[in-house]
């Protein structure tokens, strides 16, 4: 598989360091507010991501972390920690805050069938470690104190900002050095931070009572489990910039090793061209969708697009998405209930299906060129319902399980709502058929024209009554 690396500014082929083996650190989510649409799209494109390997034979090991301390409202250093600042506005305990919202988070991924990842440390359980780091980091000289804050020395990282190299031309040194006294360089980042006496979440360290800074907690973390070097590393664009940058200096620093061999960044899912954003309050939360939405609707909305470009978000490309989610089902339906014949032409369509959408999603998660090939796949099958019988379920459960690598399910036998459906329409038929031979024609073809109603057409065949979506 080939992904562009954000290190390199290159599209590179996936290399392991261990054979068959992934380790795999996405940045998650900071756990004050309900999980907004656009956090929900980039999540999506790591869940395929995972999901995509695994059906290829990696043994993926996937750790997202919650940030529940130390993000604080200006991702340089400067402002409130989000979290305190959010639990005083709704007046509870910060834990009780962080505790809710995590419990939301699961609700919120769950139906959007974005899977769990395998571990979701927290950085406020893993403190001493964070700790351990910030000693290291002072014996090793690549870090200083300022009154109880301790940051990271820039210059003593020559390959500091290898990410974004050109970002500090960009910016006035003078105008950063101004916000904070305390660093001795404008690129310096807190690692750990002094807490005044009243601060909420604090702990004791060699240097005093205080918190961890943002950027500390996805080095630790991701290394402790994950070990000194990860395979890939991913996050939304606005984590390169800064974040990123951070976390390789402080890890490598520390261990002397690459930390990562490949970094990912996702693009921002935008409402009028602007970021959706927490702090900019244009968001929509998942579960405000989702109560007028099908959940798996809005999880092609979220796929069917690329990973590294942005997409706005409207009502319009809703619409447009439920046109392609309707084409599958009709698909899936249509090879469910086709009473089959005699030819095999699908069988290799069949297998070019699967080709193609490995082709595309090898060179760079292209997940637009994978759906293309399974829409092109139905196309086919649509003019070959006269395919034999095992041939249409093949077809059908190769529909089935490739969305299902992009999270989307087709499947008849999910909890949601719409599984039940092909389950009411045969009793319905049967129903029909009943009162047809009781000469009860005019409740029958009530039954059929309230079908026709919801999009469902009854065809009379010699064989029987078989039913489709209209398309
Ligand atoms: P946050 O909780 O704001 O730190 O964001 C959690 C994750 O969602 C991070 O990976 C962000 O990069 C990502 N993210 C935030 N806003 C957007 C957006 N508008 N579109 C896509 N991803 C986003
Ligand atoms: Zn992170």
């Amino acid at each position: 598989m080939r992904l562009y690396n954000s290190l390199t500014r290159q599209i590179e082929e996936l290399k392991p360091i261990e054979k068959n083996k992934i380790r795999f650190y996405s940045c998650g989510q900071t756990i004050y507010l309900d999980m907004h649409i656009g956090n929900a799209r980039t999540y999506s494109f790591w869940d395929v991501l995972v999901r995509y390997l695994r059906w290829r034979g990696y043994d993926v090991f996937w750790v997202q972390n919650f940030t529940d301390v130390g993000h604080l409202t200006d991702d340089a250093d400067e402002g409130e920690d989000k979290i305190i600042k959010s639990a005083r506005d709704k007046n509870i305990e910060p834990m009780v805050l962080v505790e809710t919202n995590i419990r939301s988070f699961y609700d919120d991924i769950d139906p959007l069938n974005i899977q769990r990842a395998d571990i979701y440390p927290r950085a406020s359980g893993h403190i001493v470690e964070q700790i351990d780091h910030v000693k290291d980091l002072l014996d090793k000289g690549y870090a200083y104190e300022v009154n109880g804050s301790i940051y990271f020395d820039t210059t003593k990282f020559p390959t500091y900002g290898q990410l974004s190299p050109t970002r500090y031309e960009e910016e006035s040194a003078e105008a950063r050095i101004a916000v904070n006294p305390d660093k001795k360089n404008p690129r310096d980042f807190a690692l750990w931070i002094r807490a005044p006496p009243e601060h909420l979440m604090k702990w004791t360290s060699p240097w005093g009572l205080g918190y961890p800074g943002w950027h500390l907690e996805c080095s630790v973390m991701s290394q402790k489990y994950l070990g000194d070097t990860l395979d890939i590393h991913s996050g939304g664009i606005d984590h390169l910039n800064l974040h990123h940058d951070n976390e390789i200096a402080q890890s490598e620093a520390r261990t002397g090793k690459k930390f990562c061999n490949m970094w990912l960044h996702a693009a921002f899912l935008t409402v009028d061209g602007e970021r959706m954003g927490k702090s900019k309050g244009n968001y929509i939360l998942v579960r405000e969708l989702l109560q007028k939405n099908d959940p798996m609707l809005v999880r092609l909305f979220l796929v069917n697009g690329h990973y590294r470009k942005a997409v706005d978000f409207n009502q319009d490309v809703l619409k447009q998405t439920q046109i392609l989610l309707d084409r599958l089902r009709t698909a899936v339906a249509s090879l469910e209930h086709a009473p089959g014949g005699k030819k095999t032409g699908l069988k290799a369509a069949i297998t070019e299906v699967e080709e193609a959408f490995i082709k595309a999603m090898d060179e760079d998660l292209n997940t637009v060129g994978a759906i293309q090939a399974i829409m092109q796949f139905i196309k086919k099958v649509n003019n070959s319902l006269d395919n034999k019988k095992t041939i249409l379920k093949q077809a059908q459960e190769k529909i089935i399980t490739l969305m299902g690598v992009l999270g989307v399910r087709l499947d008849t036998t999910t909890t949601t709502g719409e599984s039940s459906l092909p389950a009411l329409v045969e009793l319905l038929i049967e129903l029909r058929a009943d009162l047809r031979v009781v000469k009860q024609y005019e409740l029958a073809d009530k039954i059929r024209s309230s079908l026709t109603d919801l999009n469902i057409q009854l065809e009379d065949k010699p064989e029987g009554t078989i039913w489709k979506f209209k398309s």
